[in-house]
Order: C-alpha cells, then structure tokens, then sequence
C-alpha cells in the first residue's frame, strides 16, 4: 500500500482534518516534553473514538505502518515520539477525552483515554469523591499515558500508583481488535491478568482507549507542613514518626534539597518559599488528610511536627495557614522540573531506593559525583514516602548545558544507576523506560524476565509495529 493510500484511508476513517501532515501542524506531536527527542512521522492522526481507533490500526496493521500512540506527550522517556524515519503513525487520543460515566455507589469513574488526569480529578470533586492520582503534569497528562507508563506523583504513599487505581481497561489490541475490559469489580480472578499487562508497557502491547477507575472519599481536611531538616537520615526518621502516628493520613512526603528550592526561587520569584532557602540542607512537605475535622486535623499535625522539633529530627517548620498558602507549598514542589527545564539541560535520574538505605545511598553516590564533577549542581527532589528520588544533575553555572549533558550523562547514569542497583533499587521509579532508557533494561534486568517480556511482545505484536523501538529494543 503507497504511502498516499494509507494516508487517504486513514482520512476516511477519522476524517480529512484529523490527518495531520504539514510540518508546523505536527511538531507539537513530534517532540518530547524535554525536547530531547525529535522525529519525523508520516502524519499524526486524531481518532474520535475507539471504533476509529480499531479502524486505523487495522489499516496501519494491513500497510504494516508503526504506530508511537500520544496523549499529553508529557512523558519524560522519549516514549511518545516518533522516530526519524517519516513512516511512523503518531495515534495521538486528545480527542477521546469523555467522561463515560461516574458511579458514585460503586466509586468507579470510566474515562476515555484522552481525558486529561485534572479533567478526571475534577469529575470526582464534582461528585463529592476523591481521584487521587496527583502529578506536576496532572494539567497535560492524560488517562491513557498516566497508565501506560504507571506513573506515580506525589499520592503514592497513601493510594498507591496509577496500576492500583485502575479498575478495567478498553484496549485495541495490534491488529486492531477492541478488549472490552472496561471492570468495576473489586475482585476478578478470571485467568491471566491483561489489565496489569497492559498497565505500563508504554504503547507497545496495545493502545488503551478507556479506563475505569477507583474513587475514595473526600479528606475531611488536608493540613499542609513545610519541614527544614538537618539532613537526609532525619528526613527519613521523620518520615518513620509521622507514618507511625498519621498511618492512612499520611497522604504526602516531599523531600527537597536547598538547591532545588533556590531554582525555584530563581525562575519563579513570585513563589515565596515559607522557609528560607539557606535554613537547612533539605525540606520535607508533608501533607495530613483527616476524615474527621479541621480540628483533628491541626491537632495531629502539630503533634507530630512537635514531637519531632523536640527530638531534633526536624528543624524550623511552617504549616499552612490557608488553602492558599498549602497551595503555594506545592506549586514550589511542582515548579521543580519547570525551573530545571529553564535553567538548561540536565542529566535526569529517577531512581527507587529502600527508604531504609537512602540517607546512606544519597550521601555516598553525592560525594562520588563531587569527586567526579566538583562544579555540577546536584538537584535532588523526590517522592521520599515512596523511596523516588529524582536524582539530577545540573551543568555549572554558566556551563553550556547541552555539551554537558553529552559528554557526562552516560558516567553519571553508569554511577546512580549500579549504585541504586547494588542497593536494592531501580534506575526507573516511575518514568518507565520508552527510548531514554532501553540500554538500561537491558542491562539491569533479570535475563529470565527479559525473555519473557520478549515472548509477551512476540506473542502480542509480531511484527512489531506498536511504539517499535521502545522499551525493548527489538522483537
Ligand atoms: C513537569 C512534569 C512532572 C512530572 N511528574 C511526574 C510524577 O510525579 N510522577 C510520574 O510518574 N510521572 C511524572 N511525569 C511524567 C509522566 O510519565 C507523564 O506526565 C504521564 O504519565 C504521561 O502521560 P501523557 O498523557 O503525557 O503520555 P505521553 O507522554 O503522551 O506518553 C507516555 C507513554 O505512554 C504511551 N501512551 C500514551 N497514551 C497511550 C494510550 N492511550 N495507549 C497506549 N499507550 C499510550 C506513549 O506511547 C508513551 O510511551 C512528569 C512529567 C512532567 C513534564
């Protein structure tokens, strides 16, 4: 099938405007987030729905056209973008953004795919429940990327990450059948489990095209702390006391280096951090939510942080007088990856660790890099709750960042990963590993494991034309 001939029937299926093929209507689709990765597809086509979706991949699947699928395209490993070859397909699903439906008995929420992750925050508010799934790119991320790459954010700790939220899927498998898996039940032991297979392969077992997922109560109220502490074994037995005394309310543990926060004051003055920067090594945001009261809240925070003042595992702390002031708290924790972004570009490193190993992990691996690079800016931030550090290395001050980036990222990646290895972790938390991070995988990961995520990808996509090249290097 001649390339104009695919492109005709794919136009005839979604419609001639949802083709995408001049250069200025595709480049938003053709670059990632960082903009690190650029390509060049043959178009980007915009199905409306997933009948649509299962007519173009039968026609992709027939021309054998590769297929990258696209939501947000907020991924941070290169998993959305298309090669440079010009004769990849980008499937993005922003149209497909429909609340299907919301079952406030059974607290279950069906979104198409291409529903944005606040969008569906939002639905639940509205019904009085609660979506927790939270992230800085919760404003452009939508419901199929979140859970094809099984993103985390900043509510893992209490709810767990974007695969335990999800209930059901709607997929279209590679030769373009459509998977009616679209389950509200709790419990569903009916054979192997596709749901979970799917969750997490990153656009190359299928494209999802709708999600049910898990709904839980509104907190009562939400209290907000900002904790200065003296250093990284402190964060970590803070974060030990406030588990043991707020259990399930526990719903937030941020830990932030000072050199983050002096980046954010940096390219975004208007945020005034609540402490000042140069009051502590690291800052822990740390966030309550009570089914009780306002009150009942206040007085378990101030117990906590109390108890911890006075065994001088925290120092100076600032609670959050008002919504807006919690709101602040957070949008310094979010603008992070957006005052790095400004700053240049940077080496990024997403790594888990055992809570129970960290302070020593971060202590050894920083003193390593400051032998090997004694001008680099080490910008350390994570999910501490979840044992996520994003573990990033900024160029010097001044230095022209791309070089940078280039000559040092393959030594820096080389030391943080083998070292989160060597203590129990991973080299990928929660970005997954699109095309940033296959030589990774290969790697790191267990042979026999490897082998079987060969025979998933044989089994489901032969010939290889879902996000070819992501992952897994080759069939
Ligand atoms: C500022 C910022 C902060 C972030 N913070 C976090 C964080 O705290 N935690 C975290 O986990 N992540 C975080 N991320 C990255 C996160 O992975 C993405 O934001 C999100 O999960 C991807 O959603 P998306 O719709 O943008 O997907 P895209 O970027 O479009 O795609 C990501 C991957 O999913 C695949 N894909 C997308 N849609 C589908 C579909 N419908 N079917 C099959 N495959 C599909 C793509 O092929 C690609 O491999 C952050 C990103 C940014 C920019």
């Amino acid at each position: 099938m001649s390339t104009q001939t695919l492109l005709g029937a794919l136009r005839a299926i979604v419609g001639t405007g949802h083709v995408l093929t001049a250069p200025a209507d595709v480049a938003g689709y053709a670059e990632d987030w960082r903009k690190r990765y650029r390509g060049a597809p043959l178009a980007v086509v915009l199905p409306g729905s997933t009948d649509e979706v299962a007519a173009v991949v039968r026609r992709c699947h027939a021309a054998r056209a590769a297929i990258v699928p696209q939501g947000g395209n907020t991924g941070l490993a290169g998993g959305a973008t298309p090669d440079g070859s010009g004769t990849q397909i980008v499937l993005s699903l922003r149209r497909m953004r429909r609340i299907r439906s919301l079952d406030a008995a059974d607290r279950v929420l069906v979104a198409e795919a291409g529903v944005v992750l606040a969008e569906a925050q939002r639905a639940a508010r509205e019904a009085g429940l609660l979506f927790p799934l939270s992230l800085a790119a919760e404003g452009s991320a939508t419901i199929g990327g979140v859970l094809a790459t099984n993103a985390g954010g900043t509510a893992v700790l209490r709810y767990g990450n974007a695969r335990a939220l999800c209930l059901g899927l709607e997929a279209v498998t590679a030769q373009g059948a459509v998977w009616h898996g679209l389950s509200a039940l709790r419990k569903d032991n009916t054979g192997y489990d596709l749901r979970d297979l799917l969750i997490g392969s990153e656009g190359t077992l299928g494209i999802l095209t709708a999600a049910s997922l898990a709904l839980f109560p509104q907190p009562a109220a939400r209290r907000t702390a900002w904790v200065a502490v003296p250093d990284l074994a402190q964060a970590v037995a803070l974060l030990g006391r406030a588990r043991d005394a707020l259990d399930a309310g526990l719903t937030g543990f941020e830990l932030m280096g000072a050199p983050c926060i002096e980046l954010v004051a940096r390219h975004f003055p208007a945020l005034r951090a609540p402490l000042p920067a140069g009051a502590a090594p690291w800052f822990v945001l740390l966030e309550l939510s009570d089914s009780e009261s306002e009150a009942h809240a206040q007085e378990r925070l101030e117990a906590v942080l109390g108890a911890a003042l006075e065994a001088g595992v925290a120092g100076d702390c600032a609670v959050a007088a008002s919504l807006a002031h919690s709101e602040t708290m957070w949008a310094i924790r979010e603008h992070i990856p957006l005052a790095q972004a400004a700053e240049g570009l940077n080496i990024k490193h997403d790594l888990a660790v055992p809570v129970s190993r960290m302070a020593g992990f971060v202590a050894d691996t920083a003193a390593r890099l400051q032998r090997l690079l004694p001008e680099a800016r080490l910008i350390v931030f994570g999910h501490l709750g979840d044992g996520n550090l994003h573990y990033n290395v900024q160029a010097p001050s001044g230095a022209d960042s791309e070089a940078f980036r280039t000559r040092w990222e393959g030594p820096c990646n080389a030391l943080l990963h083998e070292a989160a290895v060597a203590a129990g972790g991973s080299f990928s938390a929660e970005h997954g590993i699109g095309m940033l991070k296959t030589g990774e995988l290969a790697r790191f990961k267990d042979p026999a494991a490897l082998a079987l995520m060969r025979g998933v990808k044989q089994a489901l996509d032969p010939q290889g034309l879902l996000n070819p090249g992501k992952v897994l290097t080759a069939v």
